[in-house]
């Protein structure tokens, strides 16, 4: 969607600590349909799907994790829950054909937000290549 790709390329990459809109998703400030939490991990139905599910699974905290670039060894545990909880996120679904997940890094990459999320995609057939 070029406003997407707009919205991505307008958006500086930010500082590792610098708070984004999903500090506020997190902490219920800003409502979502929230579809997963547990003491690391939090999950919510994406505001602008892009597919039947749409769901970002993001780390409760960020720890400098701003994107999938900036990933470092003390991330690795994270990062494989952010992971698996995907795939349990798509069978809560019950996305048993397929699904897709995405993780978005800098403009380039289209990455909007700077808290690293997983994209979770599918309930419908996906192409390849993406945009
Ligand atoms: P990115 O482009 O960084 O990979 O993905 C950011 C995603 O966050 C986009 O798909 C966008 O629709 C979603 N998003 C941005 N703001 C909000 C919001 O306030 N609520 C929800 N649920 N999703 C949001």
């Amino acid at each position: 969607m070029a406003s997407e790709k707009q919205a991505a390329l307008a958006t500086a990459p930010s500082d590792a600590d610098a708070p984004t809109i999903f500090d506020k998703i997190i902490n219920k400030e800003i409502p979502s349909n929230v579809v997963y939490e547990d003491d690391k991990v939090f999950a919510f139905r994406d505001i602008n799907p892009q597919a039947p599910t749409h769901i970002l699974i993001i780390p409760k905290v960020k720890d400098g994790l701003t994107g999938l670039s900036k990933a470092e060894k003390r991330h690795f545990e994270i990062l494989g829950r952010l992971l698996y909880t995907a795939k349990l996120i798509a069978k809560q679904e019950g996305l048993d054909d397929g699904f897709r997940v995405v993780i978005n890094d800098g403009p380039k990459g289209c990455q909007s937000v700077y808290h690293i999320h997983v994209h979770l995609l599918g309930g419908r057939q996906m192409n390849w290549p993406p945009g």
